[in-house]
């Protein structure tokens, strides 16, 4: 999907659930949507410019209210910071996520893959929550060496 459509359907689902689209709300979605991934609050934070820049704590903020309303979701990632990206009611694309405990870095895993997981814990009468937190594993760059 394109930054601006992306970008286009966070706002028409803020303003659904009858939300504003305040100012740092507009840049986060825009700097997110541009930044792509799944980078954390400090990152989306740096990358959304000198100018007109919301204070750090109403970036924290912001992106905690756009997670409440279901436009943004975060990542839980081994011992680093929270991850964020556009939900998969915005985005149309669920997924699951492995981050590498080497180097950070954080894929994105088709939901089928965990499937068998998902079932056998609901079979047993839990509801899974397994786009919460990444899965840990070792990239292939970092097996290397
Ligand atoms: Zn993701
Ligand atoms: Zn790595």
């Amino acid at each position: 999907m394109r930054e601006e459509e992306l970008v286009d359907r966070a706002r028409t689902m803020v303003r659904g659930g009858g939300g504003r689209l305040t100012r740092p709300r507009e840049q986060i979605l825009r700097t997110l949507a541009r930044l792509g991934g799944h980078p954390t609050a400090g990152q989306i934070h740096a990358a959304l410019g000198e100018e007109d820049a919301p204070h750090l704590s109403t970036t924290y903020r912001t992106l905690e209210s756009l997670c409440a309303v279901g436009v943004l979701s975060h990542v839980h990632v081994d011992h680093g910071e929270p991850t964020f990206h556009f939900s998969a009611a915005v985005s149309g694309r669920p997924h699951v996520h492995a981050a590498c405990s080497g180097c950070g870095s954080v894929v994105d895993l088709p939901t089928e893959v965990v499937a068998p997981v998902a079932d056998y814990l609901r079979d047993n009468g839990y509801e899974p929550h397994l786009g919460h937190t990444a899965l840990s594993v070792t990239c292939p760059e970092c097996a290397r060496d």
